[in-house]
């Protein structure tokens, strides 16, 4: 028709799609997990805006998500009576790839060596709706928007271009219409118009899902399926006299209700893939459930690996909020600290109204204590890993501790198990961090302070003049190479009454009182020797420097920088020159 307009593929589009073209991805059943994800999203998003405008044209009375395979002709259909998509949207959400991950998951799959690298990678990066290219030749989707009277289809082979044509007699939702590619006569594991096939996908990867997701029985049910071909099993279900009911696949129940012995740890995981869009399995799973005057349950998950923007400003944190089991807000900040972003899953409150705004949660008194109930949980899960599962530990700090040390900045009341769950690299060992305990249980008699340097990457801090007494009498100093290290080490004075000391910063003194009193002995004497110098030197740097003094802290360089105890260091400088303050 005149409405057809043929469209472009973005570039990364283009090489997403034809890697799953080409896929020889081991795992093909997810790309009914995708479907099925996007079209309980669907639902998530109409059931909510019908209930924010109640003069929204939209209905809601029975939502839901239908299967249909075709056999004969070889097509599955996922269908949703969700929000749907505008024209516009489905340009902009189909046509291109918007998602800052998959930007990051192309650049590695540019990096990578061969063909099972680039397998792995698909693993580890959700590819969503593009997922449909690697069982089928052909998509089509067809969708209206909830409230808008016309619909749209849009088509393709996944190869360079797609169509999109205006539609009037859409239903409100979305249909994703598979052509499947052909039979693998080999593989019957592959065939996924068999209904037990889409009953055991269903039921591994999506049985938690919330809405219904039902499958019409086959046209001809009879035993001895003669092989009787294509011809008369289209609209079969129309024109029988009584359609025998469809069949719910999924059973519906939400994981975070249910006890921990009833639910497996793949039922877990595919929960956490579901709400957190990632295909890989998560850390560690907490499980919540708040009982008393303000009841509620969570379910959080630490994932396995950090997102790509979780230092980017627009990063959306927060977990998602239910009331009641009814969906309310995809990442709901209000319920973390900003330190704990990268916690994902679900809180389902009780005693919430259904219309609660974001502005409103974050005034919430219940809330805010909420919030701060889950933090300790979460900061309580960390520090168990440490010590029963170090290896799991070591990856989560590896991930994610460069976020939760913000937490040392703002959060006093968590300070202390902050600092208990926060390790670091050191001197005393190239390969592992340390934790503070570990680093003061090290402590020679005499040491009295906790000792640091911070600054661009390890080898810098270890080629640092700074650095060289400390080598010298073997005194561990930590080394602090994250830019929020610069600004935490001001706000703890202290880890269990031992002081943090920069070693770039002011005097040090180490040694016993005996070794104290030697050096000073030995630097009267020195600075009656070098006078001269000294003032000769002050003389011709004064425009530079503040002082030039003797220093003790030196065994190889001749001379060095520091810092006043209380001055800003450079590193801080740059990054609030950077700023631009
Ligand atoms: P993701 O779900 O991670 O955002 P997808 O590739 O699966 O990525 O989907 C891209 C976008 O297309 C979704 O975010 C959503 O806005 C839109 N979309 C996909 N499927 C549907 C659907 N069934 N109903 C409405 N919108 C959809
Ligand atoms: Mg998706």
């Amino acid at each position: 028709t005149e409405t057809t307009e043929t469209f472009e593929f973005q570039v990364e589009a283009r090489q997403l799609l034809h890697l799953m073209i080409h896929s020889i991805y081991s795992n093909k059943d997810v790309f009914l997990r995708e479907l099925i994800s996007n079209a309980s999203d669907a639902l998530d998003k109409i059931r909510l805006a019908a209930l924010r405008d109640s003069s929204l044209d939209a209905d809601i009375s029975d939502l839901h998500i239908d299967i249909e395979a075709d056999k004969s002709a070889r097509t599955l259909t996922v269908r949703d009576n969700g929000i749907g998509m505008s024209r516009d949207e489905v340009v902009a959400l189909i046509g291109t790839i918007a998602n800052s991950g998959t930007a990051q998951f192309l650049k590695e799959l540019k990096e990578a060596e061969d063909a099972s690298a680039a397998e792995g990678l698909i693993g580890q990066f959700g590819v969503g709706f593009y997922a449909s290219f690697m069982v089928a030749d052909e998509v089509t989707l067809v969708t209206r928007r909830a409230g808008e009277s016309q619909g749209t289809r849009w088509a393709s082979t996944g190869e360079g271009t797609y169509t999109v044509d205006t539609v009037d007699d859409a239903p409100q939702g979305t249909a994703v219409t598979l052509h499947l590619k052909p039979e693998d006569t080999e593989d019957r594991l592959y065939d996924y118009a068999e209904p037990w096939k889409i009953r055991e996908i269903v039921k591994r990867y999506s049985d938690f899902i919330t809405w219904p997701v039902r499958m019409a029985p086959e046209p001809r049910t009879d035993a001895g399926a003669d092989g009787s071909g294509g011809e008369g099993t289209e609209g079969a279900e129309n024109t029988d006299a009584a359609p025998p009911a469809p069949e719910t696949l999924n059973s519906m129940k939400a994981l975070w209700a249910r006890s921990r012995d009833e639910v497996t740890d793949e039922e877990y995981h595919e929960l956490y893939k579901h709400i957190s869009h990632d295909w890989q399995d998560p850390l560690e799973t907490i499980r919540l459930q708040a009982e008393g005057t303000f009841e509620y349950q969570a379910l959080l998950f630490l994932p396995s690996h950090a997102p790509h923007d979780l230092f980017n400003q627009g990063y959306k944190r927060g977990v998602q909020l239910y009331v009641k089991r009814v969906f309310i807000m995809e990442d709901c900040d209000a319920l973390m600290p900003s330190y704990l972003r990268f916690v994902k899953g679900v809180v389902d409150a009780q005693d919430l109204s259904l219309n609660v705004s974001r502005e409103m949660l974050q005034q919430d008194r219940q809330i805010q204590l909420m919030n701060r109930r889950l933090a300790k949980k979460v900061l309580a899960t960390v520090k168990d890993l440490r010590t029963k599962a170090p290896e799991r530990y070591a990856t989560f700090w590896r991930e994610f501790g460069a976020v939760v040390k913000e937490g040392l900045i703002g959060d006093y009341e968590n300070r202390d198990a902050l600092l208990e769950v926060s390790s670091f690299a050191t001197t005393h060992d190239e390969e592992a961090p340390t934790t503070l305990r570990q680093y003061v249980e090290r402590m020679p008699e005499g040491q009295e302070h906790i000792f640091y340097l911070t600054g661009e990457s390890r080898q810098a801090l270890e080629n640092s003049p700074h650095m060289e007494t400390f080598r010298a009498k073997g005194i561990e100093v930590l080394l602090l190479t994250d830019p929020v290290d610069e600004v935490w080490v001001d706000s703890v004075p202290a880890y269990d009454g031992k002081q943090l000391r920069s070693v770039a910063k002011g005097e040090v003194d180490l040694g016993t009182e005996e070794e104290k009193q030697e050096a000073e002995k030995e630097r009267k004497q020195h600075q009656e020797q070098f006078a001269g110098l000294l003032t000769w030197m002050s003389e011709h740097l004064k425009e530079n420097v503040k002082e030039v003094r003797l220093s003790s802290r030196l065994t190889v360089s001749p001379a060095c920088l520091v810092s006043d105890t209380h001055d800003v260091t450079p590193a801080l400088e740059s990054m609030y020159r950077a700023m631009g303050q």
